[in-house]
């Protein structure tokens, strides 16, 4: 699949540039490749590009994957989906990372089924950045508490705050949400010694990079701009 290849060093050529131009330094930037939708041989294409770091939303899906890629035992694997009840233990055993822990209770699930021998799970806190209705994510007015009661979850390693705000038509737009979720993880290290080490925001997609990144981004989730289009059922032959 040399066509992922050829996108992929596209990709990184844009984040470098928007490094560049927000006097930033590339290596502050992960990039996390959301292989949704994506056969394991696609992941396998990244993972040779360079990659080590890739996002699933569903947890069957990843799990097979997960399977067949075990000998690319140095990917960092990231859960990035909304998660119900009964899927917490599986995604405890088999992320490192979850980006979308929005309630306390999946929360303290996740830490209590963390296994003893790995290390705590990686969590970002998914806000609401646009107060949208019956939209995911903890309301910025709730965050700092959910924020101290996360950090206390001896399985859990709490590390920033993860986005997705509506679309907007510009650049200058675009910023504004981004804006109000770094000024959020500021404040937030100020409330408590727990909070003072988080580092992460996960925020940025492939039409608002250049946004995110000029506010502070860490790590940016990309996925049909490196992998093409999703397929539906996956054809992992
Ligand atoms: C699917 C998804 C992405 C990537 O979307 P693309 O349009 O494929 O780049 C990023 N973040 C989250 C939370 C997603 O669910």
């Amino acid at each position: 699949m040399p066509n992922i290849t050829d996108k992929l060093n596209h990709i990184n050529s844009r984040i470098a540039d928007s490094a560049k131009n927000a006097g930033r330094s590339t290596s502050d930037l992960t990039l996390l490749a959301v292989s949704k939708g994506q056969p394991a041989a696609a992941i396998s294409t990244a993972y040779s590009g360079g990659c080590r770091h890739f996002g699933e939303n569903y947890l069957q899906e990843a799990l097979d994957k997960q399977q067949q890629l075990h000998a690319c035992n140095d990917i960092h694997w990231h859960f990035i989906g909304p998660i119900q009840s009964n899927k917490t233990r599986k995604i405890a055993e088999n992320f490192d990372w979850v980006h979308s822990v929005d309630r306390l209770k999946i929360a303290q699930r996740l830490s209590d089924q963390r296994p003893e021998q790995l290390p705590p799970l990686n969590i970002c806190l998914q806000v609401n950045i646009d107060e949208e209705e019956s939209k995911s994510g903890i309301s910025p007015v709730d965050l700092p508490e959910l924020a101290q009661s996360v950090s206390q979850l001896p399985g859990l390693k709490l590390r920033g705050l993860m986005v997705i705000p509506k679309p907007r038509a510009t650049e200058h737009e675009q910023r504004q949400p981004f804006s109000d979720a770094a000024k959020l993880l500021c404040r937030l290290k100020t409330i408590s010694p727990e909070l003072e080490t988080l580092d992460t925001l996960s925020m940025g997609m492939s039409g608002d990079l250049n946004a995110a990144v000029a506010e502070g981004a860490t790590m940016v989730r990309i996925g049909t701009d490196i992998f093409g289009p999703r397929q539906y059922p996956i054809n992992n032959s």
